[in-house]
């Protein structure tokens, strides 16, 4: 079958939810990907920063299919063997000291809504159902019915209300306007600490400080969604650390398990989890022990491999680069560690389109971002290769 063909069948059998570029992949190792015609490209999405160990990475591999051979699912009716080493290594690698494990990063951010109304009832006392959550303009979450609800992106929540009740939008890096927002029935804040599917949108500095600060001072929960920023993708653990702040409760998901399967989790204090008490909140998947058992390896991947430090100095090197490109359409480089917005004055897209035939693969976010982001094991030699490309897509397309 050739790629044409496989185009054919999806577009007529499977829902037309996503726009993906005309690439095929067939098989992916490290930060190359090959499609059904054996053309490489180099993986510049990282699936949504879900691979950030590199594709097929050979030791999560190993974990999975060990595990998989003795014992993949057993629902939380029963205990298993990988769970507890799973929490364990959270804990120790994180500083949190409990977390609860579910599958999707949007059943994740329901656990911290979840988690912060109930903390918000039983330890706020705030009156039955009038929990509020105050969340950003230009947030993404997830894509479930209440997620959607809270989001200002018309793609995401046009025609799937009615609508959850209890979130109030503030302007992202106003820290007065969310102060403004908040009243005795405020049971948390949400935030990304960087927006990535806004287009990595870096707050100004101080603004994550003065949301803790104003959580800190007004009895509300500070959640961090980290489930792209986190994990080594910033150039640190948890982009948050960049102003030293510390949330109530963090999300994790993506590159939690490297790309092998849908792992995500909460992480937070013993007192705020305990609000949630057996039978409460859970999922059939949530914290099995293929899911455990591949999660362990993920993370101990990004320490040996030492991908956070990686992240921060071959982002740094990344951007330097691409500021050098002289180029009228470019407006901006930002971002931190490898994970990069070129901000443009057109679309996007032409150039992404332009850029898989040079053998790059990027998306366009938000119609003028082009997102570069790596898997963290790249090279420098990698990044030099790309930046030859990226300048001659740039220079053709003036
Ligand atoms: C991807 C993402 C989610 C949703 O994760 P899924 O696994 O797609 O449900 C939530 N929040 C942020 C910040 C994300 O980038």
């Amino acid at each position: 079958m050739t790629t044409q063909d496989y185009i054919q069948l999806e577009e007529k059998y499977g829902a037309h939810n996503y726009h993906p570029l005309d690439v095929v992949i067939k098989e992916a190792k490290g930060v190359w990907v090959t499609d059904v015609d054996g053309k490489r490209y180099l993986d510049c999405l990282a699936a949504y920063s879900a691979v950030n160990q590199g594709h097929c990475h050979p030791k999560i591999l190993e974990a999975f299919i060990e595990q998989a051979k003795k014992v993949t699912l057993t629902s939380r009716a029963f205990r298993n063997d990988k769970l507890p080493i799973f929490y364990k290594k959270l804990a120790d690698m994180t500083g949190y000291e409990m977390s609860l494990p579910m599958n999707s990063g949007a059943e994740a951010v329901e656990t911290a809504i979840k988690v912060s109304r109930r903390w918000g009832y039983d330890i706020k006392k705030i009156p039955e159902n009038k929990a509020e959550i105050i969340v950003a303009d230009g947030n993404f979450h997830g894509r479930t019915t209440t997620i959607v609800g809270f989001s200002t992106d018309p793609m995401s929540y046009r025609g799937f209300g009615p609508y959850a009740p209890g979130f109030v939008i503030a302007k992202y890096g106003d820290a007065d306007d969310f102060r403004s927002k908040i009243n005795e029935n405020t049971s948390a804040i949400l935030i990304e600490p960087i927006q990535g599917e806004g287009g990595i949108v870096i707050p100004p500095e101080g603004f994550l400080r003065e949301v803790e600060q104003m959580c800190r001072e007004n009895n509300v929960l500070f959640v961090c969604d980290e489930i792209q920023s986190g994990l080594g993708r910033s150039g640190r653990l948890f982009a948050f650390e960049y102003e030293g702040v510390h949330p109530d409760i963090v999300i994790i998901g993506k590159a939690l398990s490297g790309g092998f399967y849908p792992v995500s989790a909460i992480l937070s204090s013993r007192d705020i989890l305990m609000v949630i008490k057996p039978g409460e909140h859970g999922s059939t998947f949530g914290g099995n022990p293929l899911a455990a058992a591949v999660a362990v390896k993920a993370l101990e991947v990004i320490e040996e491999e030492n991908l956070i430090q990686r992240s921060f100095e071959l982002g740094e090197y990344f951007m330097s680069k691409l500021r050098a490109i002289n180029n009228p359409h470019i407006k901006l480089v930002r971002g931190r560690g490898l994970w990069i917005g070129l901000v443009l004055d057109t679309k996007a897209r032409p150039y992404c389109e332009m850029l898989k035939e040079e053998g790059i693969l990027c998306k366009e976010t938000h119609e003028t971002i082009i997102r570069f982001a790596p898997p963290l094991v790249i090279t420098k030699e990698e990044i030099d290769w790309a930046i030859e490309k990226i300048e001659k897509v740039f220079n053709a397309l003036n």
